[in-house]
């Protein structure tokens, strides 16, 4: 039995046909928030409600909690330094893993006023770190602590490397999700789950990035999904990005082609690559973390 649906032939030379889907772990309320750290070959993810972060070692299939409490983390990425930069719903900021052990903040508030609950997060080559402020964590109790938004809209921001500076980077969307820049760098590709609040589409955009690496421009339509959000993503160097849905993992060509889905039994909320060839695509849903080895990963 096939865990794909190939809908392009360009498709088929993504995967190893007879690679099985593996379940590494269960036991989460809502895992999210993958992120893959090459020298301690383990995987970190969140388990949001349970306000802790799991570590999957992929040396020995062990998992374990890595951090409890860890005010309710939800997306995380790695830096150029090799440090974890997490979305703190409890916290209501980006803090990162120093070296020295410490969880230490980058951002907590915009023009004076506290972030609503971070979401995703991904860092650029030139140090700066972008990240999404939908208000998922303030919304209730379940993935934080339930409070009015004081900034009143949800954001993407850019938080400068060198100065730590704050800017708002898109300010047009409803409840910015996940995000990832594709691998030159170019492009920002932001997932939009308003739906959750409002009547809308389900809807992933694309964004220009300028030239100085300061802002994006010229935001437009990229996908829309006909099965829960697109809460999570990640590009290759191949101009592949792969994304959650509520029924799979989907690839996209970069013109919005949908070329194929891994089916997963579970929804989807986030995706990584990992391995020490990034060729092995560890995926977040609902309460148990897979796995799947591709024939081309991260770096093709
Ligand atoms: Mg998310």
């Amino acid at each position: 039995m096939s865990d794909y649906v190939v809908l392009d032939p360009r498709f088929q030379a993504l995967i190893v046909p007879h690679a099985k889907l593996e379940k590494l772990w269960t036991g989460a309320r809502w895992g999210e928030g993958p992120v893959y750290v090459p020298a301690a070959k383990h995987l970190l993810w969140s388990d949001i409600p349970n306000d802790r972060v799991m570590r999957y070692d992929e040396t020995s299939g062990a998992v374990s909690v890595f951090e409890h409490p860890c005010g309710y983390q939800n997306g995380h990425a790695l830096d150029g330094q090799g440090r974890v930069v997490a979305c703190e719903h409890g916290g209501r900021r980006i803090s990162r893993l120093d070296h020295d052990g410490e969880w230490r903040t980058l951002a907590d508030r915009f023009g004076g006023k506290r972030l609503n609950s971070p979401n995703d997060v991904v860092v650029k080559s030139d140090g700066s770190i972008w990240f999404t402020d939908p208000t998922y964590g303030i919304d209730s109790h379940y993935e934080g602590h339930k409070a009015p938004s004081e900034l009143g809209v949800s954001n993407v921001y850019r938080i400068d490397g060198a100065t730590g500076d704050i800017t708002a980077v898109i300010t047009d969307m409803v409840k910015p999700n996940g995000l990832a820049f594709s691998a030159d760098e170019k492009l920002l590709f932001v997932g939009d789950t308003g739906a959750t609040h409002v009547d809308m589409k389900r809807i992933m955009k694309v964004y220009d990035v300028s030239a100085d690496g300061l802002s994006v421009a010229n935001g437009r339509f990229f996908a829309e999904s006909d099965a829960g959000f697109f809460d999570g993503f990640r590009t290759t160097t191949e101009d592949i990005l792969w994304t959650s849905t509520a029924d799979s993992v989907r690839a996209y060509l970069f013109d919005g082609t949908l070329i194929g889905k891994i089916l997963i039994p579970e929804f989807v909320s986030n995706l990584t690559f990992g391995g020490r060839k990034r060729n092995r695509l560890y995926i977040t849903a609902q309460t148990s973390l897979y796995a799947i080895y591709l024939a081309r990963g991260a770096w093709g």
